[in-house]
């Protein structure tokens, strides 16, 4: 689950972490009457959305040489007229895709008169198993490009869970961002605060791009982006509490429901999968056939019929949608079983494309006989080169 940039920041200023003043809004007054709390002169209008880059990004409804979804404001009649031009309209970043996100939250904050801007990460390696932070001098631009371009400007300094975060990391962290004297010091609190709130929060991602180093010498968090385990959040009821789900795929939201794990792709073909192995497979072999998967869908080890009719009209929301390619392994679920589900969920939801179900497992010849009788136009497939080869075909027909 992602949070809003004024939310991370909420959550780690109650570690201490040092942040600029701000006020969320959701209307333009609200956005001034924020702005009025501080003390100015100089104030910045940032746009909430689950998504970065939103400084360099552009408004779909704006000229295209209006300023983007982060702006500096001299004076309070400017932040109103930013917030006049940000709200209701649609931000297009590089993390957003084309469609673009519609921004219904502001943030105003007190600007921060910059002298360097700085990287600095957490996240879980999984190649080391560890928490590690990932920093760099080079802060206020897309680190994927920084790690292309000069990897050799990224250091990555990761934390034995056995010994936990030990004043050494701190310094070694100072060090990577070359600070010096007070600022050093700070950045090794700073450290310390961000590591206790990545693991107390149960975090899976927490990015700071830009920290920025003031023209007094303070350290400051300027911009945040944390993302948390989803199975870790009934541990944190305030974390979850600020969840806006206007920020995720509707569909998403509507297969977490039951259960199921669901996850948009841009192909035309819908995959029904049990077992989250199977289904990336799944997908392989429908791209090595020369499709493209419309998503990634695991309905888990016992799909009954409800979560199978709910999983065919989930993957049917979406327009794109020309085939549906079923592949099912039956091993604690007998195939017979699962047949009857997709037979009854296809009636259920009027099925209108193609369908090509592959099972295998307990009960294979009596699942296929009750497909082939169905009276549906489900096409059975034997195995699962056979079933993506079909689904293909099927999808390509008269086109
Ligand atoms: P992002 O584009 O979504 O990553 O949004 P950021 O919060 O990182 O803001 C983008 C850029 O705006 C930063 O890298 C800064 O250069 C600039 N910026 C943001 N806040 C301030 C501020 O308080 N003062 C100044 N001078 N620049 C700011
Ligand atoms: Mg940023």
């Amino acid at each position: 689950m992602n949070v809003h940039e004024y939310q991370g920041k909420e959550l780690l200023a109650k570690f201490g972490v040092a942040i600029p003043a701000g006020y969320p809004a959701l209307t333009v007054e609200e956005a001034v009457a924020g702005a009025k709390q501080l003390p100015g002169p100089l104030y910045v209008v940032k746009s909430q959305i689950h998504a970065g880059g939103r400084g360099k990004g552009k408004f779909k409804e704006l000229p295209a040489d209006a300023k983007g979804g982060v702006r500096l404001a001299k004076s309070l009649e400017e932040v109103e007229s930013h917030a006049k031009e940000m709200l209701g309209n649609t931000l297009v970043t590089v993390q957003t895709g084309e469609a673009g996100k519609q921004v219904n939250r502001l943030y105003v904050t007190d600007g921060v008169d910059i002298a360097k801007e700085y990287y600095l990460s957490l996240l879980v390696d999984r190649a080391t198993g560890r928490v590690a932070f990932i920093v760099s001098t080079e802060g206020g631009m897309d680190i994927e490009t920084v790690a292309h371009d000069t990897p050799e400007k990224i250091a990555t300094i990761a934390i034995d869970p056995a010994s936990g975060f030990q004043p050494h990391h701190g310094r070694s962290i100072a060090f990577a961002l070359k600070l010096k004297g007070d600022t050093n010091k700070q950045a090794q609190v700073l450290a310390k605060q961000l590591y206790d709130a990545f693991v107390s929060l149960d975090c899976e991602m927490l990015e700071i791009n830009p920290l920025v180093e003031d023209v007094n010498g303070n350290l400051l968090v300027l911009d945040t982006k944390m993302s948390f385990d989803s199975n870790a959040l009934f541990r944190h009821p305030d974390v979850f509490a600020m969840r806006d789900e206007t920020e995720e795929d509707p569909a998403e939201i509507e297969a977490s429901k039951y259960d199921l794990a669901y996850i948009k792709l841009d192909g035309n073909i819908g995959c029904m999968v049990n077992g989250a192995g199977l289904a990336m497979a799944t997908m392989d072999i429908i791209k090595l056939n020369g499709a493209f998967p419309a998503n990634f869908l695991d309905v888990g080890g016992g799909a009954t019929t409800e979560k199978v009719t709910a999983a065919f009209k989930i993957i049917l929301s979406d327009p794109a949608v020309e085939g549906i390619l079923v592949n099912i392994f039956g091993g604690i679920m007998k195939c017979d079983v699962i047949a009857a589900g997709i037979i009854a969920a296809a009636k259920d939801v009027n099925l209108s494309v193609p369908l090509v179900v592959r099972l295998e497992g307990t009960n294979v010849e009596l699942g296929k006989e009750l497909l082939n009788n169905s009276g549906l136009p489900i096409v059975a497939a034997n195995d699962l080169g056979d079933a993506a080869k079909k689904i293909v075909a099927e999808v390509n027909k008269g086109k």
